[in-house]
């Protein structure tokens, strides 16, 4: 079985720290490629030394919502030096009407430049959104969709808008937080998903699907969202086939199928891309 990560964060400290492990764990679970997002431009340069270093970790840079703090003014063009210096994603970028402080006006135009960034260079976008689905479909339809292509990370919207963000040109993408029983907006989302557009991810280091087992010289770390059966754990790539088996119990599917289908989906929308 093969899969692909479709997101995840493995510049991250948690990760980063014990690649080696973590990466021999991907391959022996059949996770073939990994989507690696940059979310500031202070580990831009950690996701470019990953992708260098590894033929199956592919890189993207943006700017998430959680994290302008801190830009510098020459952000933009920093990005874009980052983006044709190699082939590499937009992302991961977005909106997030739940964090604080909230500055929807900031927010929005970071978001939009990168946007407008990531089409004049052709390249696939990753996006963040939470609990600001009605601004997203709003910005994305006044930019004219996503035609060059993108994919929604950790889908948490209704099942009724994801007809319309497939029509924008969006795959939608779901993580561990498909594998808890209790996600009915998710679930009922996910039974909607054209299988030409589905995605699965693992969003690690954060999100371990409900089953994640415990890894030893994994770090406990407080703070990781609270997971039945997964509290304190460190996600990583290699919890994705959790994901996969979740995903094919909903949609009446084999794991097989989840994995076949999600990783033909990946390819296409990253092949500009990819390296192998
Ligand atoms: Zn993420």
């Amino acid at each position: 079985m093969l899969l692909f990560d479709a997101h995840c964060h493995l510049q991250d400290e948690r990760l980063a720290s014990c690649l080696p492990e973590v990466l021999n764990r991907a391959e022996r679970a059949g996770v073939r490629q990994m989507l690696c997002c940059g979310c500031h431009e202070r580990n831009w340069d950690s996701v470019l030394a990953l992708a260098q270093a590894h033929p199956q970790i592919v890189p993207s840079f943006g700017i998430h919502p959680w994290y302008m703090q801190g830009m510098t003014n020459g952000w933009l063009v920093t990005l874009e030096r980052f983006l044709s210096g190699q082939p590499s994603g937009v992302g991961e970028i977005g909106l997030d009407h739940a964090v604080t402080p909230r500055a929807d006006e900031e927010q929005e135009a970071v978001f939009i430049a990168q946007l407008r960034l990531a089409r004049s260079l052709k390249r696939p976008v990753s996006l963040h959104c939470r609990k600001a689905w009605e601004r997203l479909r709003k910005i994305l339809n006044q930019e004219g969709g996503i035609g060059w292509g993108g994919l929604i990370h950790s889908y948490s919207g209704s099942a009724e808008l994801v007809k319309p963000l497939e029509e924008m040109g969006l795959y939608i993408s779901f993580s561990g937080a498909i594998t808890r029983p209790g996600n009915k907006r998710g679930h009922r989302a996910l039974a909607t998903v054209s299988p030409e557009r589905l995605l699965i991810e693992t969003d690690s280091p954060d999100l371990p699907p409900v089953g994640t087992p415990a890894v030893a010289g994994t770090p406990a770390v407080a703070g990781t969202p609270a997971v039945a059966g997964a509290a304190s754990v460190v996600n990583e790539p290699a919890n994705l086939a959790l994901v996969a088996a979740a995903v094919a119990g909903i949609l009446g599917r084999t794991p097989g199928w989840v994995a076949e289908q999600t990783f033909a989906n990946a390819n296409r929308l990253l092949a500009g891309i990819m390296k192998c």
